[in-house]
């Protein structure tokens, strides 16, 4: 069993030929619009639908193994979910890179600050990647 079968296994979905083929793209590019998502999709399944692609795809996001990102100036992405990660955006290349960064002093410090208590963030830092300096 491969690790996106197991995945599925899992969270209770049944393995098919598309899912895996959608966990495998999405994961080999890190973060992906439906569009080029699709058009991956194509190559190997080509009467595929995008109503099919969606409801994939939402079957994915309500059991947690795949999360949508919004980030400045791109369509909407697609990542496997993961423990949560700042993402570095070059604004030349849009290549978009995850790091792990401990912020957990940080959120302490704002949430004591402004008395406010922090579910949830999501940190976006745009730039030049090593490539576009
Ligand atoms: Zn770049
Ligand atoms: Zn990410």
């Amino acid at each position: 069993m491969d690790k996106y079968q197991g995945l599925l296994k899992a969270h209770n979905l049944k393995s098919t030929h598309q899912r895996l083929a959608i966990l495998k793209n999405i994961s080999d590019a890190g973060h992906i619009d439906v569009e080029f998502l699709y058009s991956k999709l194509l190559e190997k399944f080509s009467s595929l639908s995008k109503a099919t692609l969606y409801r994939n795809i939402n079957d994915l996001l309500a059991s947690n193994i795949i999360e949508e990102i919004k980030l400045p100036e791109l369509k909407q992405q697609y990542e496997i979910k993961k423990e949560p990660h700042i993402h570095l955006l070059c604004k030349n290349c849009h290549n978009v890179k995850d790091i792990n960064y401990n912020l957990d002093s940080v959120y302490s410090e704002i949430s004591k600050d402004n008395k406010f208590k922090i579910e949830k963030s999501f940190i976006v830092i745009k730039g030049l990647c090593s490539n576009c300096v």
